[in-house]
């Protein structure tokens, strides 16, 4: 391993320092910012997020209530609890977890969200500004991995940026904070011919796939910055052997919990030719929890007109 580690978890720390600071300065003004959860359903992997987003909001100071709904709500039903939130006068944040059960259709759910409290940055609105280089609410995974980026030195000016996924909640928004700091970005996803090749010519390299380890030393160019989005639950032993040579611990997490989290990078080969690169789990993960928090602090004060 050649490559320095980015420690997400470190930054992360800071930004929520910084939030819970903001939050005892609207304190003094009697202000508590709100976050409002809507969970539809009860997919396991959303009930965990949107857990450790409450429990976060909390320890920050800031007053988080989840709305569990049947996965059987209507339609109507859904739009009255969001309409409900968009004209409380006390939420500042609302938070749609996604996915949503079928058949409702989460775009058309999150283009309700009142964009001025869309802390998620995902309304249309919010895309729009975020894409003429003026963001407003800016997604809490990409903004997060910009601030990763800063802490660590990295200069983006000029530099060759490629972003591997073109999903709305991270491939998409992280090329726009890029290109907005002047990177020259390429962005790939599934039909993109050479991939390899094309991603070897970045000098940042953001993996957002969701294909465990499939960004191999191949794809990276020596000395490149590597940050791994993905976040994959993997159960075959055979393959966290082969990933991580010698890692006990890794080993017996499968072992024990049936699984072990794996990113998009081939964390072992490419940090050996890397320049520097973000683990799974400790990368980007925490940013994204301490993106959220620092947003609904935004939302907060820019509804109340505080700077
Ligand atoms: P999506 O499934 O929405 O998007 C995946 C993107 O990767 C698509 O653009 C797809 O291309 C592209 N892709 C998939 N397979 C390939 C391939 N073989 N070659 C090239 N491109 C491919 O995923 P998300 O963006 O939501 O999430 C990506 C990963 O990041 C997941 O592992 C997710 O769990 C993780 N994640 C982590 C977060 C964190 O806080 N750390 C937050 C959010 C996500 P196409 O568009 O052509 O289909």
């Amino acid at each position: 391993m050649t490559a320095r580690v980015l420690d997400g978890a470190a930054v992360a720390a800071t930004i929520r320092q910084r939030v819970a600071g903001e939050v005892r300065e609207l304190a003094d003004q009697g202000v508590v910012p709100r976050l409002e959860v809507i969970l539809v359903g009860g997919d396991p992997a959303s009930r965990v997020y949107v857990g450790s987003k409450g429990r976060a909001c909390r320890e920050a100071g800031i007053r988080s209530d989840t709305h569990v709904l049947a996965a059987d709500i209507g339609a109507g039903e859904l739009r009255t609890v969001i309409e409900g939130l968009n004209a409380d006068a006390d939420v500042d944040g609302i938070l749609l977890q996604l996915p949503l059960p079928k058949p409702l259709d989460g775009r058309a759910f999150l283009d309700l969200i009142d964009p001025g409290k869309d802390i998620d940055g995902f309304h249309p609105t919010n895309v729009g500004l975020l894409h003429q280089g003026r963001p407003s609410f800016a997604p809490c995974t990409p903004a997060g991995i910009m601030e990763l980026l800063d802490a660590g030195g990295v200069p983006l000016e000029g530099a060759r940026a490629v972003v591997l996924g073109r999903s709305e909640i991270v491939g998409k928004p992280m090329a726009a904070l890029l290109l907005a700091r002047h990177a020259t970005v390429t962005t790939c996803h599934s039909r993109t011919r050479d991939l390899a090749a094309v991603c070897r010519e970045a000098d940042v390299l953001v993996a957002a796939i969701g294909r465990p380890a499939m960004v191999t030393h191949e794809f990276v160019k020596p000395g490149a910055v590597v940050i791994d989005v993905g976040i994959n639950r993997v159960d075959d032993a055979a393959l966290v052997a082969r990933l991580y040579p010698g890692d006990a611990a890794r080993a017996e997490q499968v072992a024990k919990k049936g699984y072990t989290l794996v990113g998009d990078v081939d964390f072992v080969a490419v940090g050996a030719v890397a320049g520097a690169i973000t683990p799974v789990p400790g990368g980007v993960g925490p940013l994204t929890i301490a993106g959220l928090l620092a947003n609904t602090v935004l939302a907060a004060k820019r509804r109340r007109g505080i700077e």
